[in-house]
């Protein structure tokens, strides 16, 4: 299926969108078009293009209003050195995608029209990428549950749609080091729930929690499992690894509680390419603190989509507060930040063909 084109006609003009480009804030800046497509059960997915951005107009009984049946991805298209726009790893975003869909009871979005829908809307947008070192293309697919009824199954109809947003650095003032509040009250996920799902759903149940964070004077919020309130899971939307004196590495394993982060296997891809030990397994936050007051522990950094590669300086819980090495950036974050960015952004080779030109 192909996405119609229907160009809108009343871009924002050149000169305003440069103006709009200079140090974007991230979300905010939003560009002329966007993609959607429709499910029904009796046409399947139909009716797919892109389109001038617009507002939706929706039934107030739409079902994703009442029971959160959505689901979302997040990636980005840079510009490569040599010009081009290139995605980073949408396929793996597709198949995550539809994993989603799958757990939240709704049709899974084949991955040729996933790949479609945001190719067409980057070839429109394109212009919106910031020139900046930093600057990219967020591109948010999601999917709605767009039934109007009022009981509780899974929707008939559904609605897909594609945005983009031009951002610079996700950090306001460049990469430092982030505070964490260890939340030992509120989990994100429970064996058997929605943990590796991108829904809307676990996102809204980790803002009180993020705002305890900001309140305690921390920047973000780590969550630990829901069983024992023992091990490390992630933050709000960034995976985390640990880096010990000895060059080895772990990473919390994909138990069916936290997000499969493509920075994150992205980043265990290239340790291992090296020869780095990577190990994904349970690590306590008792450890952590004992692994870091003892100097066995000297890194630790959260990774997603949105911001890369962050080095974690302090974490605090109720009645502790540790600091993770220096404080500041360690060797191997700032390696593998500067190493997944030169790919990313096509500066050097792409061994695992990870990018996608559009
Ligand atoms: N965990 C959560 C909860 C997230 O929202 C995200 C962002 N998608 C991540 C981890 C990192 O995933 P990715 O590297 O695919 O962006």
């Amino acid at each position: 299926m192909n996405f119609a084109f229907e160009p809108n006609p009343s871009p924002v003009p050149a000169n305003e969108r440069a103006a709009r480009l200079v140090d974007p804030v991230f979300g905010r800046v939003h560009t002329d078009h966007m993609a959607i497509l429709r499910y029904s059960q009796e046409k399947g997915w139909h009716d797919g293009k892109i389109t001038a951005r617009t507002t939706l107009t929706v039934d107030p009984a739409t079902a994703v209003l009442h029971y959160a049946q959505e689901i979302f991805e997040g990636l980005k298209a840079y510009r490569m050195e040599d010009g081009t726009t290139a995605l980073f790893r949408p396929l793996a975003n597709a198949q995550r995608f539809r994993n989603s869909a799958q757990r939240m009871a709704m049709p899974e979005l084949p991955d040729d029209l996933f790949l479609g829908s945001i190719e067409a809307l980057v070839r429109a947008d394109r212009d919106w990428i910031p020139t900046g070192p930093d600057g990219s293309l967020y591109l948010r697919p999601f999917m709605i549950a767009s039934e109007a009824f009022l009981g509780v199954k899974p929707s008939a109809d559904y609605l897909y749609m594609v945005l983009a947003s031009s951002v610079g650095s996700y950090w306001k003032g460049g990469v430092k080091p982030v505070s964490l509040w260890v939340s030992h009250d509120y989990s994100r996920a429970a064996p058997g729930g929605t943990g590796a799902a991108k829904c809307g759903g676990n996102y809204a149940t980790s803002l009180v929690a993020q705002a305890e964070a900001i309140r305690r004077g921390c920047d973000q919020v780590v969550f630990l499992d829901a069983a024992e309130r023992r091990w490390i899971e992630e933050l709000g939307g960034m995976n985390i690894f640990f880096v010990f004196d000895d060059g080895s590495v772990v990473t919390p394993p994909l138990t069916g509680t936290i997000l499969p982060g493509i920075t994150r296997d992205s980043i265990i891809t290239l340790m291992r390419d090296q020869g780095l030990t990577v190990r994904e397994e349970l690590y306590g936050i008792d450890q952590w603190r004992a692994d870091a007051e003892s100097g066995r522990l000297v890194e630790s950094f959260a990774c997603g989509t949105a911001a890369v590669i962050t080095p974690i300086g302090k974490v605090s819980g109720p009645d502790y507060a540790f600091q993770i090495g220096s404080g500041g950036m360690g060797q191997t974050t700032q390696r593998f930040l500067e190493q997944l960015g030169a790919i990313q952004r096509g500066r050097t080779a792409d061994p695992h063909n990870w990018l996608h030109r559009v």
